[in-house]
């Protein structure tokens, strides 16, 4: 069962990846955007850490809505609202429980996803970060590993692709070639999920 603390730990080795990858993530989206995603995604999640400790949530539910909420006000860019909904819907769907399995977790996971594609309007090949969550949700309930490996091979299958919602959009074809930065940040998100399972004693989820 995945616990409180769990969840914490989530959103904190979320803040920790996108901390690492800031400027990878801000060289693509200067290549098909306009090079702040990896700062956008920094400042989020510096703040979600921060929020969470100083005013720890009592539910894993109440730790993604809070996360969410802090994303929502912080970032400026289209992601901060699109991640910002994704962690607030699925801490709504995870509802009043102490401890959740990772079968619940991938169900609320997906509720969130969905709410996300609702927002921005895109769907799956649209070139967003939905390509990485989307495949991602499909093997949750089985494994994070097979999670993050979903999503990153979404990322990367990003690259062909015409962006079709956002920013990336205006280029038209000139977006074909370059991997999506919101798919590569959403990659980091779902991996953090097996770095905070790695912290339980005994291992796994
Ligand atoms: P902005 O585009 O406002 O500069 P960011 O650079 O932080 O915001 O985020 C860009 C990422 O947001 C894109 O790479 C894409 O994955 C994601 N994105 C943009 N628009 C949408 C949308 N309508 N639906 C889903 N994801 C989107
Ligand atoms: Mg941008």
């Amino acid at each position: 069962m995945l616990d409180t603390d769990f969840f914490r730990r989530w959103m904190t080795a979320t803040a920790a990846a996108v901390d690492r990858e800031a400027d990878r993530l801000t060289e693509l989206d200067a290549a098909i955007g306009d090079a702040d995603h990896g700062s956008n995604m920094r400042r989020g999640f510096t703040a979600v850490r921060d929020v969470l400790e100083k005013e720890p949530p009592a539910t894993p539910g109440a730790v993604l809505a809070l996360a969410g909420r802090q994303l929502i006000s912080t970032v400026g860019g289209a992601s901060g609202p699109l991640y910002g909904t994704l962690l607030r819907r699925t801490g709504k769907a995870l509802g009043d429980a102490q401890e959740v399995s990772p079968a619940e977790l991938a169900e609320a996971f997906g509720a969130g996803v969905a709410a996300v594609a609702q927002l921005g309007g895109a769907q799956a090949g649209d070139k967003t970060m939905l390509d990485a969550l989307l495949p991602a949700v499909e093997v949750l309930a089985d494994s994070f590993e097979q999670a993050h490996e979903a999503a990153v091979a979404g990322a990367s299958a990003t690259i062909p692709l015409q962006a079709r919602k956002g920013r990336a959009s205006y280029l038209g074809e000139r977006s074909i070639g370059h991997q999506d930065p919101g798919a590569t940040s959403a990659a980091l998100l779902v991996g953090a999920l097996v770095e905070a399972s790695a912290q339980i004693a005994g291992g796994g989820a």
